[in-house]
């Protein structure tokens, strides 16, 4: 070969690894309609085995390079599990096999036999060391075990009948690995599930009200048709950071195949109270409990806007569909944001969203103008979240017409229940709200309570047409604050 010839060789290998690089890989997929799946280029391929009622469960995905950091899904042999990353195309293509040891059958080997005699003696002088130990005032070295997080986790989880909810999500948010479970431990709490009653639906399949080790839990199936739907909304959930009082608790996600099609399930903390516009149609609320809901909505949406910066940052989050259908009420009367199905992530450093968003989403009734006459800028992460407050401007007005001042108030009605029909199209609502430049009316008696004032105020700083203009979600929070503190202090 000619100098020339071996030094284009040489280059176009190069290339050759360079677009390997850049261009990410294709993984064996098991959730995947057709089989595969495409890692970024800095994510790689999955596959684990799982000892489930004694039957071998295979699963093989892309993982993000979120899921590599600390190799919490990566590493680990056991008994009951085996998962392996990997970095070529389809390298976890080969199913792994879990190898357990028969017992001989008949009489002891002599192994056996100093292990059954041996250990028992071992097991009983350790408990008179602990007792000991004890007995002179030693503090016990608590947590040792913590310095390997994901054994922990995983192995806890699995085998120890006795974790609860809140344990999981304890760990969960102490174990460093972002803001979910190990994959394998997701599967297993989804598996042990029983699916009690039917309790909403919405956009995508239904949800349900299930009990895990005797507590509730919420559980939306997708169809195998709405897997994209389900993978972006498990995806936005398992965001860095995301964790939050006032953002729906996220629990698992899985895919079960039956035989014949594969559901898809996301799982969630369960809120008896349902949505919020459950519960305004049910009930009114007092001063105090319209403060409180406001206030949550509005700190759920500042906490899932804000970008935070470093290693263990949380990208900007733009919610999309944020209407009063997908908030929730918890038992203490705050709220939290749910449906995260329709949400974008900013990447700050590109300045792009992470799907591309050329199509009108969302509910139409809670549009903002710049929505339904397609003059909002989709290129500006801003955009987005300009007009998640105007649909919060319209979310608090749903709110505070339900909130009664000696026993008055208003009966509950979606913003412009007066002015389109039932099932709007996008032209009803772009008449009125950019034609006619209507807004839903804030009535005059609202004057008379501070608290409602207020209200009034932000929600017309939320829905004006020029979206700069309008408030930002963290001063929307400031503002609810203050006033909460100053009924608190006319209370005192
Ligand atoms: P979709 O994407 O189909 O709109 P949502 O997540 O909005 O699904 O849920 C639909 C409805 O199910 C909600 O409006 C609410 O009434 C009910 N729901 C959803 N999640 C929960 C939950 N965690 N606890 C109680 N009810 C819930
Ligand atoms: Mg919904």
């Amino acid at each position: 070969m000619t100098g020339a010839a071996e030094r284009s060789l040489q280059v176009a290998v190069v290339l050759l690894y360079l677009v390997q690089l850049t261009a990410g890989l294709t993984c064996f997929c098991q959730r995947c309609i057709n089989q595969t799946c495409e890692a970024k280029p800095d994510g790689g391929c999955w596959s684990s085995v799982m000892l489930i009622n004694g039957k071998q469960e295979r699963d093989s995905v892309c993982l993000t390079a979120y899921h590599l950091t600390g190799e919490i899904n990566c590493r680990g042999v056991g008994r009951f599990s085996k998962r392996k990353c990997c970095f070529t195309d389809y390298c976890n293509r080969e199913p792994m096999y879990i190898t357990d040891i028969p017992l001989p059958e008949g009489g002891w080997t002599r192994l056996q036999l100093v292990l059954v005699t041996v250990v028992p003696c071992l097991l009983l002088l350790f408990a008179i060391l602990i007792i000991v130990f004890m007995a002179r005032g030693h503090p016990w070295p608590c947590r040792a075990r913590m310095q390997d997080p994901e054994e922990a986790l995983d192995e806890q989880t699995l085998m120890s009948p006795d974790k609860c909810l809140k344990d999981l999500i304890y760990d969960m948010t102490t174990s460093g690995s972002g803001s979910g479970l190990p994959l394998l431990v997701q599967r297993t709490i989804a598996r042990t599930i029983v699916l009690q009653e039917s309790i909403g639906k919405g956009r995508f399949g239904e949800v349900w009200r299930g009990k895990w080790r005797g507590e509730d839990v919420a559980v939306k199936i997708f169809s195998s048709r709405d897997e994209r739907s389900w993978f972006r909304e498990a995806d936005i959930y398992q965001t860095i950071m995301l964790r939050h009082e006032n953002i729906l608790g996220f629990i698992a996600a899985d895919n079960k195949d039956n035989g014949s099609w594969t559901q898809l399930w996301l799982v969630s903390e369960y809120h008896e109270h349902g949505s919020l516009y459950d519960y305004l149609n049910r009930h009114t609320i007092t001063v105090e409990g319209m403060i409180l809901l406001a206030q949550s909505v509005a700190s759920g949406l500042a906490h899932l806007h804000m970008e935070i910066i470093g290693t263990q940052g949380k990208p900007g989050i733009a919610h999309r569909d944020l209407k009063s259908k997908n908030v929730l009420v918890k038992k203490n009367g705050t709220a939290v944001i749910a449906d995260l199905g329709l949400a974008v992530k900013h990447n700050s450093t590109t300045n792009t969203i992470d799907i591309p968003s050329n199509h009108r989403v969302g509910t139409k009734r809670y549009m903002a103008p710049e929505i339904l006459d397609e003059t909002i800028n989709t290129r500006s992460f801003e955009s987005f979240k300009q007009a998640d407050i105007y649909s919060l401007g319209l979310v608090f007005w749903e709110v505070a017409r339900r909130c009664s001042i000696r026993g008055i108030h208003e009966d509950f009605q979606l913003p412009y229940y007066d002015l389109v029909p039932s099932d709007p199209t996008v032209e009803d609502m772009r008449k009125v709200v950019c034609d006619m430049k209507l807004r839903p009316n804030v009535p005059n008696q609202w004057q008379s309570c501070e608290a409602l004032r207020v209200m009034g105020k932000l929600m017309r700083e939320c829905w004006y047409a020029n979206p700069p203009a309008r408030l930002t979600a963290l001063r929307v929070k400031k503002t609810v604050s203050q006033v909460s503190m100053a009924t608190k202090d006319v209370k005192d």
